[in-house]
Parts: structure tokens; sequence; C-alpha cells
């Protein structure tokens, strides 16, 4: 990253169910910040382009926006539909074009990425990886979602990282469960995420005793996907978050079936020992998404 424009950062997170909308500065410092709820596509971006507006008078006129979107996505610049999001089980979203009526109410650089890229760009820049240059950023809530920052940059490559929907092994416990994602049945969003575990067992992990076997479950699921990506892009720092997570009880039991599921083939401190600062929850919290979405807007001033 150059050095950040002075001036204020418009900052968009574009959730499934909810959207939020700020303007902070370049020491970023949330300014003011409106959230709304996701509901058709015309509906919430016209109330997103006003409600930007609106804070733009009030607080300054912008000199970036960054945008971290739900995906799928499409990030790649000389697509023609650079901007958009692609084909999404929400009805009525697959094709919006996101970052178009921004460019055209806003004559300023979009920065635009996955909501969970921009999580793992806030965790990196002033976060719980600040000290690392290679990260995952994980959220494990409604879905399960990935972000991947390398050599201090987001992956995006063919598409974006998808590593939700990468296939477990089974639990022995659970081999009668079909999973519950719409493309998959059983990947790990299928198995582990939020709705998987409550139409498995009729609760949420909160409701359910420590002794209950689907900590277990739940654990060693989330375990064999941090190992599948220390195995892939070798990440020097995991951070783990989202509505599921909440349960810190589940971190020390994702560590030991990380170490489990690796079985000492990887010759580094952090896994071989499960120390607890190699697998960690997010430092900014629910703030991390719309931190993430000022990170890109700084990058994208930066870029001119
Ligand atoms: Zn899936």
């Amino acid at each position: 990253m150059g050095t950040i424009a002075a001036g204020y950062f418009g900052a968009i997170e574009a959730g499934g169910t909810k959207f939020v909308c700020a303007v902070g500065d370049q020491d970023g410092k949330i300014l003011v910040e409106e959230r709304f709820p996701t509901t058709d596509p015309a509906t919430t971006i016209s109330h997103l382009v006003a409600c930007l507006r609106r804070q733009s008078v009030e607080i300054g006129p912008l000199a970036a926006i960054g945008l971290g979107s739900f995906g799928p996505i499409e990030l790649r610049r000389d697509a023609r539909q650079y901007g958009s999001i692609l084909k999404t089980p929400k009805p009525g979203w697959t094709g919006t074009d996101v970052t178009g009526p921004l460019v055209r109410a806003f004559s300023c650089p979009i920065g635009f990425d996955t909501d969970v890229n921009a999580a793992a760009l806030a965790e990196h820049r002033w976060g719980a990886a600040q000290d690392v240059e290679d990260l995952v950023y994980l959220t494990v809530g409604t879905g399960i979602g990935g972000g991947a920052i390398a050599a201090g940059k987001p992956i995006h490559g063919l598409m974006h990282p998808e590593v939700g929907h990468m296939y477990p092994r089974r639990h022995a416990s659970d081999a009668g469960f079909a999973g519950v994602c719409p493309f998959h049945g059983d990947c790990l969003e299928g198995l582990a995420s939020g709705p998987a575990i409550i139409a498995r067992c009729g609760k949420s992990l909160d409701q359910l005793d420590a002794g209950d076997p689907q900590w277990e479950i739940e654990a060693d699921y989330l375990g064999q996907l941090c190992a599948q990506l220390v195995l892939t892009i070798s990440p020097r720092r995991i951070v783990l978050g989202g509505g599921v997570m909440n349960q810190l009880q589940l971190f020390p039991l994702i560590r030991r079936r990380l170490q489990l599921w690796l079985g000492g083939y990887i010759d580094r401190e952090e896994v071989l020992a499960c120390v607890d600062d190699y697998i960690v929850p997010p430092r900014l919290g629910a703030q991390a998404g719309i931190l993430g979405a000022l990170a890109l807007a700084f990058d994208a001033a930066a870029r001119i």
C-alpha cells in the first residue's frame, strides 16, 4: 500500500442480510455509520447511494470508496461484469451491478473485494494479524467464507477463494446428515455453518451442553478446514470469526483437531504445539467488515 490520501473515505459492507454504509478518515476512524436490511437489489442499491451521499454531504467529499461484498463476485477488472454479484442463491441478486451505481454517483475510485477478503485486510492492518504478511480470515455463521492475504495482498485468482465449499472427510458420528449447502449438500458450509448445526440437531451450539457430541463434530470439521488451508496456502495465522465462533470454547477443540489432521507433517511449532496465537479470534470483532471496506478505499485511492 502506498501513502494514504488525505480526506474522507466511503466504506460499505454489503451483506446478505444487512448493508453497512459509513464514512471514515485517513486514520482508520469511522466517523458516521448507518445500517439497513438487504432487500431487493434496486431498493437496496438506491438506498445505499442515497445514504452515502447524505453522509458525504455531512462529513465531506470522498477521496475513494471501498466495498466489501457477499459473493460470489466478479473481481476481474477486464470482465464485462466487473463489480457485479455472480450466481447466488439469494433471490434477485444474480448479476446485480453493485459498483456501477457508485461509480456514476461519486466521481472517485472504488475498491471492490469480497467481504471476507476485506475483513482479512482489516485484521492485517489493524487487528489480530498485524505482525504477519500471510493470513486467512474465516467466518463461520450463516455460511462459511474465507478471505486470504498473501504477501500483504488479498488473493483473487480465477475468481476468489471459496474455502467454505471444500469437502471434508465425514465425522464418524455424522454419517446420516445430508448437509444444507444448496450447491453441494455436504461441503463444509453444508456440514458446519450455523444453519447446518441447527438442521442436524435442532439447536445452535450455545443451546447445547458442553458434553454434547455436536461440539466435537463442529470442531473436527473446522479443524479439517484449517488443516487444508495450512496444506494449500500455508498461512502464518488463521483468524476465525463469525457467529458460531462466538463460542470461544471451540478454539482449543479446533486447535487439537488441526494438530490431529496434520499428523505431525508440518514441522512448525505453531501447529505442532497447538499454540494459541495461530488460530485466533478476530481482534476487530464485528467491526472487521466495515474497517475492511475502509482499507479497500485506502488502497483504491493509493492506486491512482
Ligand atoms: Zn457448498
